[in-house]
């Protein structure tokens, strides 16, 4: 049969992978609640988990996951090329292509994704210090910098729709709608 893309198949395999490698939203939500609590008055986690749910929704991050995961089962079963393989394998700190395809995710809603991407990186909260975790059957050499630019992600998006709120709010009745 001809190849035709597929956007819910993908939507779906998304969520499905991430739940087959034990990450849940609402895992993913906390972390943007971590990221955004000081600077956003009354957050919630549903807001968060809403959020989160908004990124996944994007096809570029759904495309990064679904790599990522791959190439992470693929180290586990022994399956890639040598040096590829052990690099994947131990995680090695001088490889970098894990954070390069995270990077993919976090560009999706602006360049404060950025600082909180590396802001989770360093101090690793709540799920990413299990995954990151060497010593389980799992790899999550990909997955840890996914998760965390997922949560980057959602984080700077509920600052930027924040602002656009607030701006809302203060707006004269003389204003620009369309601005
Ligand atoms: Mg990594």
């Amino acid at each position: 049969m001809e190849y035709s893309l597929d956007s819910k198949k993908i939507a779906k395999a998304t969520r499905e992978w991430l739940e087959k490698r034990g990450v849940g939203i609402r895992e993913i939500a906390e972390l943007t609640f971590f990221l955004q609590k000081d600077y956003v008055k009354d957050l919630s986690i549903e807001e968060c988990m809403d959020s989160v749910e908004r990124v996944l929704s994007k096809r570029e991050v759904q495309n990064a996951v679904l790599t990522g995961i791959q190439l992470d089962i693929l180290a586990e079963q022994g399956k890639l090329m040598q040096p590829l393989q052990d690099m994947i394998y131990n995680d090695e700190g001088l490889y970098g292509c894990d954070e390069v395809l995270a990077l993919s995710i976090v560009n999706v809603y602006g360049s404060i994704g950025f600082t909180n991407f590396g802001y989770v990186d360093k101090v690793k909260p709540g799920c990413l210090k299990r995954l990151n975790d060497k010593h389980g059957a799992m790899k999550h050499t990909f997955l840890d910098d996914i998760v965390g630019a997922i949560s980057a992600a959602a984080s700077s998006r509920i600052a930027h729709r924040k602002q656009a709120e607030k701006e809302a709010d203060s707006a004269m009745p003389e204003d620009d709608p369309e601005a």
